[in-house]
């Protein structure tokens, strides 16, 4: 199957055109820029081929046309007709709690995912806008929606409620959703994979640190518990977003400064974590560069992020009774030596010992614990396209008949 996978945000289309048959990327790029001068696409082909467009445009819309348009191109291209395209999955963000895996987009779906969209209002959306175009230019290309939150909805209620009165929770479904989960569905599986260990009774935890960052905890394949919450600012200290706050902090920020809720929120979001600490920057390269050079709050905003990681995974190994697996993953996770030596070496007591040598050397997914450490630590780059791919292939499947009868009545 031929499968394009969707990732809209607010002003880009990231896109991957996958051949599921020869498991394979045929073309991957995106769209930059959109509404904003100084557009553009950017295609890079499996055989190295790469083209930059730079042109208007206005809305995701005319982002998908320009993609499309560039998939068939006679030069750059990588299908030579459209009809060749088997179906189109989107990454969507929120999916609250209607949606516990992945779903053919239907009428119905739709509706739903924009009723999420009050839990989501940055993500929703512009993933719902890259729906919403795809329909109008392919209608009888069946799509598949592909939820962050789905793989949380396994966590036990006790989880994932807030303490907070429960006339909240259902008035408004005001509760810890988690996200990334595409990642650490994959990564936890992919280490089961490696490892040649049953998924089942296998107790993992997934650090997923990148700009975003959340850990889960996963037990028998399902999370049942994670970092993120409502929204994707709780839990670990990120490149922007503070993570966990006592909600005193804020109210007393908002009376001091006199700011709004607007103006908290992107606070916490935007101007906060690692960059906020730090006053260097977002990118964690910079931070340790920073700190290497003598920089006292780079130093300390690396102590911060490191200590907030150490506590979840204690947390979540008191959770799960123990631990088999750690993976890293993320940009941070999977390139930073230095945060995962960090991290590991609070973990002694529980028989964790760390291959140095491994740590500093591996490039790509592999095992950097000891032979004889009872704890697997383990880094695995995220590849949450392909699961997009996989399952949308797996839905189109399963729902044969149904896309059957839709492309007759396009006829
Ligand atoms: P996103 O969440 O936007 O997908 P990534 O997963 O690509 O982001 O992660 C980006 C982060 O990874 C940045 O903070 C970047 O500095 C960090 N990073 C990338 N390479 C390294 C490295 N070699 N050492 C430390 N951090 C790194």
């Amino acid at each position: 199957m031929k499968i394009l996978v969707l990732n809209s945000g607010s002003s880009s289309i990231k896109y991957q055109l996958f051949d599921t048959d020869k498991k394979d990327v045929l073309a991957r790029g995106m769209v930059d820029k959109i509404g904003i001068a100084g557009s553009s696409l950017v295609n890079h082909r499996n055989d190295g081929d790469s083209v930059k467009l730079v042109g208007e445009i206005v809305d995701h819309q005319v982002g998908i046309e320009f993609v499309l348009g560039l998939l068939v191109s006679a030069k750059h291209g990588s299908l030579r007709t459209l009809n060749q395209l088997d179906a189109v999955g989107h990454r969507v963000v929120h999916g609250g709690e209607k949606f516990n895996g992945p779903v053919l987009i239907t009428d119905n779906v739709i509706k739903e995912v924009e009723a999420c969209a009050d839990l989501a209002p940055l993500h929703n959306p512009p993933n719902l806008k890259g729906i919403y175009a795809m329909q109008d230019i392919l209608p009888d290309v069946p799509q598949v929606a592909i939820f962050d939150t789905a793989f949380h909805q396994s966590m036990p209620d006790y989880a994932y409620m807030y303490a907070i009165p429960y006339t909240l929770y259902k008035k408004y479904g005001l509760r810890r959703y988690g996200f990334h989960g595409t990642s650490h569905f994959y990564v936890s599986k992919r280490a089961c994979e490696i490892l040649n260990s049953e998924i089942e009774g296998h107790k993992i935890i997934t650090c997923h640190l990148g700009n975003g960052a959340s850990i889960a905890a996963i037990e028998h394949g399902k999370s049942v518990d994670t970092s993120m919450g409502l929204t994707p600012v709780e839990g670990m200290i990120m490149g922007t977003r503070s993570g966990d706050l006592d909600l005193g902090v804020l109210t007393y920020i908002i009376d001091k400064e006199g700011i709004g809720v607007q103006a908290a929120n992107t606070l916490i979001n935007k101007h906060s974590g690692i960059l906020g600490i730090s006053g260097v920057s977002s990118d964690m390269r910079e931070v340790i560069r920073a700190a290497e050079e003598g920089n006292q709050r780079a130093q300390l905003a690396l102590n911060m992020y490191h200590y907030r990681i150490i506590k979840y995974i204690g947390s979540y190994i008191a959770a799960m009774d123990g631990v088999d697996t750690i993976v890293f993953t993320g940009g941070i996770g999977e390139n930073s030596v230095i945060t995962r030596r960090e991290v590991c070496k609070n973990f002694n007591y529980i028989g964790l010992e760390l291959d140095q040598q491994k740590n500093e050397n591996l490039r790509g997914e592999g095992i950097i614990s000891t032979n004889k450490s009872k704890v697997q630590v383990m880094v695995i780059p995220t590849n949450e396209e392909a699961v997009i791919a996989e399952e949308t292939m797996k839905v189109v499947e399963a729902n044969k008949v149904y896309v059957m009868n839709q492309k007759l009545k396009q006829l």
